[in-house]
């Protein structure tokens, strides 16, 4: 018997957890949290709210299905908080230990458990290596997307598999690392996949999705163009996107300018890859990640802005991002006349962030400021990657994962093109069972 038990992530975006059992109690993968819930209520300290307010709010996944099950073990697929920010509210009562890739864990250790990482057993495993949980195997098998060291998870236990692929594209040149091979791939995963959950969030585009090599030629473009001699130059994106703000930096460079990561989570997210030597950026690459720090060098940049690029937080307009702070004029940097301001990033279709980032645009606006948007690539599979996913996989089960009931349904008619049917495909519900194969 293989049971799969989703407790968050179907019917919307975000606070990803899904159980599975062979018959022999639990393991979880992944423990997520909803970021445009978290959004919704930012004046409440989430640290101090108890499991049973996070839950209501549907901040972090209803795991109560679960708790008087023996879960042996906890997977995370990568380090996106959309799969890990639970894991400190979650976890502790499982006594269970966490198995994720180094960097995935370094994140879970750094911004989760906020370093304090007692009474959580943390297991590295490398992309590409295997595990053991009693009779269930666990293969960790790279995926390209939109931050490193994400894996596929392949657990198979007895004549059964399932696969995990919920945050993925396919990516023939992603400027880290080797580019995506199904062949590989399928090599790996075996001609008999049971089952396997596949993420919506991009299904409903037809792609496909463009590489990460092709968003770095965009920004190189892009920057080459808007460069104005003493003007200020700044680009905002994904402080996770680490392949991403290589780019960045590595163009600036060339452009004669100097870059500077500027944001807290600029500096935790470089200072987690930094510890690991996962990507190798110019050693004396200022960063500054305290108010204190922010300040001081905002002041000095402020009277010779045209010798940076400032990499910084703010992409969906976060109140609290570097970027807002400076079109609220909270912080010693001045936005005039023609300075530009690149968005590589797309915004999340969420209306808080909708919102919060088109007052960022108009206050920057109304300041002068020139702005570039969507200078970017989507780190997820659209419908044609997706198509080609499935074929060369062939799972025998489709289950559509991580998306609001519009992407399940934009899966499931994929499916249905694809030639499953009813008894093959799957739409799931938070806190709803599917069992297979008896
Ligand atoms: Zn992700």
């Amino acid at each position: 018997m293989l049971e799969v038990l989703p407790l968050g992530g179907l019917g919307e975006v975000g606070r990803n957890m899904t159980a599975v059992s062979f018959g022999d109690g639990y393991v979880v993968v992944d423990m997520g949290v909803r970021l445009d819930a978290i959004q919704a209520f930012e004046d409440a300290n989430l640290a101090n709210m108890s499991l049973q307010e996070l839950v209501k709010i549907n901040a972090i996944p209803d795991d109560s299905p679960l708790r008087k099950e023996k879960v042996k073990a906890v997977f995370l697929t990568h380090g996106h908080l959309d799969h890990i920010g639970a894991v400190g509210k979650l976890i502790r009562p499982y006594r269970a230990p966490l198995y994720g890739t180094p960097f995935t864990l370094e994140l879970v250790r750094r911004l989760v458990l906020e370093e304090d990482e007692r009474r959580v057993e943390m297991v590295r495993v490398r992309p590409g290596e295997r595990v053991e949980v009693g009779d269930l195997e666990v293969e960790f098998l790279p995926a390209n997307h939109s931050i490193p060291q994400t894996v596929f998870l392949l657990l198979r236990q007895g004549e059964h598999s399932l696969l995990f692929a919920t945050d993925f594209k396919l990516d023939e040149n992603p400027l880290l690392g080797p580019p995506t091979d199904l062949g590989e791939l399928r090599r790996k995963v075996g001609e008999d996949l049971e089952a396997a959950l596949v993420g919506t969030v991009r299904v409903d585009e037809p792609g496909p999705t463009r590489s990460e090599g092709r968003a770095r030629e965009m920004l190189e473009e892009t920057m080459r163009r808007v460069e104005r001699k003493g003007k200020a130059l700044l680009v905002t994106t994904f402080s996770s996107h680490l392949v991403r703000i290589k780019s960045i930096v590595e163009i600036s460079e060339e452009l004669g300018r100097i870059p500077v990561l500027v944001g807290r989570s600029m500096k935790n997210y470089f200072s987690a890859a930094a510890e690991l030597n996962l990507i190798s950026f110019p050693p004396d690459l200022p960063v500054y990640g305290t108010p204190g720090t922010i300040k001081k060098f905002l002041k000095k940049a402020n009277g010779s802005r045209g010798d940076y690029v400032l990499i910084c937080t703010g992409h969906q307009g976060e109140p609290t991002s570097v970027l807002s702070k400076i079109a609220d004029r909270k912080l010693p940097f001045r936005i005039e006349d023609d300075d530009q301001v690149i968005f590589s990033a797309s915004v999340i279709p969420n209306p808080i962030n909708q919102n919060h980032r088109s007052l960022l645009e108009t206050k920057l606006l109304v300041q002068g400021a020139r702005i570039h948007r969507d200078v970017h690539v989507s780190g997820h599979a659209a419908r044609v990657d997706t198509a080609e996913f499935l074929r060369a996989l062939s799972p025998r089960h489709l289950l559509p994962c991580h998306g609001t009931p519009e992407k399940l349904e934009a899966m499931m008619e994929l499916g249905r093109e694809l030639g499953y049917g009813r008894e093959n495909l799957h739409l799931l519900e938070n806190g709803h069972p599917l069992r297979l194969g008896g």
